[in-house]
């Protein structure tokens, strides 16, 4: 296994910011990860797995340790509908293998950049779908106990973009596969909103995991910046969710504002909605070199910022605003790493 020193933490965070980290290194199978651990231990630095880096930004003090690139990658159907994914293997290419053999659950989640192996980290979802519904099971190395473990869908703690890796066990299990229990039962409405739209306005009225799939496509491909092409990670802010009371106060002083209630009686507020209320609708900020995608403010995107610390200052601004205006505090979505 080939360990790089000193290298630019830019290519390993679709933002393309951040310092440098000690050492990189990819690994392609089980064996790699505890020859790379071991590495770690016996330098006495920390280490971190990273797929794709679509959802984490490095901090400009970059990072002191072993940054371990998941390229684990395998496909085993274990029968017609269950299916076990390596987590290095790309997300988007997971579900096409799906789609094509007419298997619904993972479909309405196309082109979702990033790897198998970090969407059980913040329950991936989009258009309706989220992994937590479909995961039955994953195998992870437990860095604690120093074995591999299998930890079942429901011993996950998933809930609304987060699960138990982001929060009590941050850091703890390293997922080196995802096992999946699909449906080859064709999707059936009630679907998302604007995906019902979109196959409306497009006269398309056969439902099946491909054409929600090229539907889902054709929409994020008109709204979404293409990480290739513009240094983004997708949403920044994830919706805020607050207690009935101040969902009250707010719907009474904005009486259009973007919202869901959730079964639990409280709201999740669309975060775009207070964004632009708050001014930032295709700002570009030429003091810190960022901008919000046009039509699209969740997504904050690098123009021409050289530092994380330009990315922070201009969150900050929104944050501010949109704290000064509805008393509601946005929460960023990527990971600051370290
Ligand atoms: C344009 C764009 C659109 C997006 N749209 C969506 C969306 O619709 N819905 C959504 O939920 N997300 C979305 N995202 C966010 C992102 O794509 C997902 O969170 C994705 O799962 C991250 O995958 P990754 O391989 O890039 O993970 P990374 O960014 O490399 O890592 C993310 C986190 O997971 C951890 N991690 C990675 N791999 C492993 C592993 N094998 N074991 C343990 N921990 C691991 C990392 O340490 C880090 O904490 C979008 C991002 C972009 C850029």
């Amino acid at each position: 296994m080939n360990i790089q020193e000193n290298v630019s933490l830019k290519l390993y965070s679709t933002m393309r910011l951040g310092g440098t980290a000690r050492y990189v290194c990819s690994v392609t199978s089980e064996e790699d990860l505890l020859e790379a651990l071991e590495f770690a231990t016996k330098n006495n630095i920390p280490h971190r797995i990273i797929g794709s880096g679509s959802n984490i930004i490095w901090s400009d003090k970059g990072f002191e340790g072993l940054v371990i690139v998941n390229n684990i990658a395998s496909v085993t159907f274990h029968d017609d509908t269950t299916v076990t994914f390596g987590s290095g293997h790309s997300w988007d290419e997971a579900v096409l293998i799906t789609t094509d053999k007419n298997l619904s659950g993972l479909e309405t989640l196309s082109l979702i950049p990033g790897t198998v192996g970090a969407t059980p980290v913040q329950n991936v979802g989009a258009y309706g779908q989220e992994i937590a519904n479909v995961i039955t099971e994953l195998r992870a190395y437990d860095t604690q106990t120093k074995e591999f473990v299998n930890i079942p869908g429901s011993d996950c703690q998933f809930g609304y973009r987060t699960s138990r890796f982001k929060t009590t066990d941050a850091g703890r299990f390293i997922i080196t596969s995802v096992t999946f229990k699909l449906s080859q039962q064709a999707p059936t409405p009630p679907f998302y909103e604007s995906l019902q739209a979109y196959l409306d306005k497009n006269s398309i009225t056969e439902y099946t995991p491909t054409t929600l799939r090229n539907a889902v496509i054709a929409i994020r491909s008109s709204k979404l910046p293409d990480p290739s092409q513009t240094a983004n990670n997708g949403s920044f802010f994830a919706n805020p969710i607050v207690p009935k009371k101040q969902y009250d106060n707010l719907i009474a002083k904005y009486p259009d504002i973007k919202s869901w209630e959730l079964p639990d009686g409280s709201y999740k507020l669309a975060a775009g909605w207070l964004i632009e209320k708050a001014g930032f609708s295709g700002i570009h900020d030429s003091e810190t070199g960022m901008a919000t995608w046009p039509g699209q403010n969740l997504v904050i995107v690098n123009e021409n910022a050289t530092s994380t610390h330009q990315l922070i200052t201009f969150k900050k601004k929104i944050v501010d605003k949109v704290k000064e205006l509805f008393d509601v505090t946005l929460e960023q979505e990527p990971e600051l790493l370290p």
